[in-house]
């Protein structure tokens, strides 16, 4: 796991002042310390009977896909607004910097399907909350939330108290 962390870069003051920003593509572009965090995910969740995989535009798709593939699920994309062709759900959120929206199309999770939502970090949990929203709207089932970075000090568990959590790297 350390190697992992290692592999992250910590780029101060972006996108603003004040902000220490976790940079993944370090991580992603190097090919073992990428390949250890889907086999580390896929190990976790091959048994679990998980019918989709939820992730969110655009860090979410990056984990999300690999790992839909390793475990035999099928992949959603939650999107920004705007983006999906057919009818929408849609889910307001605040980031930590800024406020958005996030959306899902109606017929994407059928009624008691399980589903696992992946993103990259958990910050403040304001996405998360929101992707949240988005299921229990079609009425899926919630697995658990995986994140590849846990920011613990911006207590997001907190607010995603109700549901199970996995965090591979905790600053
Ligand atoms: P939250 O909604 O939990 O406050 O923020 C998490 C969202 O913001 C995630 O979708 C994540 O991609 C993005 N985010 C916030 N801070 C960082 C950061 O330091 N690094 C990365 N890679 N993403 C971040």
């Amino acid at each position: 796991m350390e190697k992992i962390k290692d592999l992250i870069r910590n780029i101060p003051d972006f996108p603003k002042e004040g902000i220490l920003f976790r940079d993944i593509t370090t991580l992603l572009k190097d090919s073992d310390g990428f390949k250890k965090v889907i086999d580390i995910l896929a190990e976790r969740y091959k048994d679990k009977k998980i019918d989709y995989i939820l992730g969110a535009e655009s860090r979410g798709f990056i984990f999300g896909a690999p790992l839909a593939y390793a475990i035999g699920a099928g992949f959603i994309p939650v999107r920004k607004p705007g983006k999906l062709p057919y009818n929408i759900v849609q889910a307001f959120y605040e980031l930590e910097y800024g406020t958005d929206s996030l959306e899902m199309h109606t017929d994407a999770i059928e009624k008691g399907k399980k589903v696992l939502i992946i993103d990259d970090l958990l910050a403040t949990g304001g996405t998360a909350k929101a992707i949240i929203e988005l299921v229990e709207k079609l009425e899926g089932d919630i697995e658990e939330i995986a994140f590849i970075i846990e920011l613990e000090g911006l207590n997001g568990r907190k607010k995603l108290k109700d549901y199970d959590i996995y965090s591979m790297i905790k600053y």
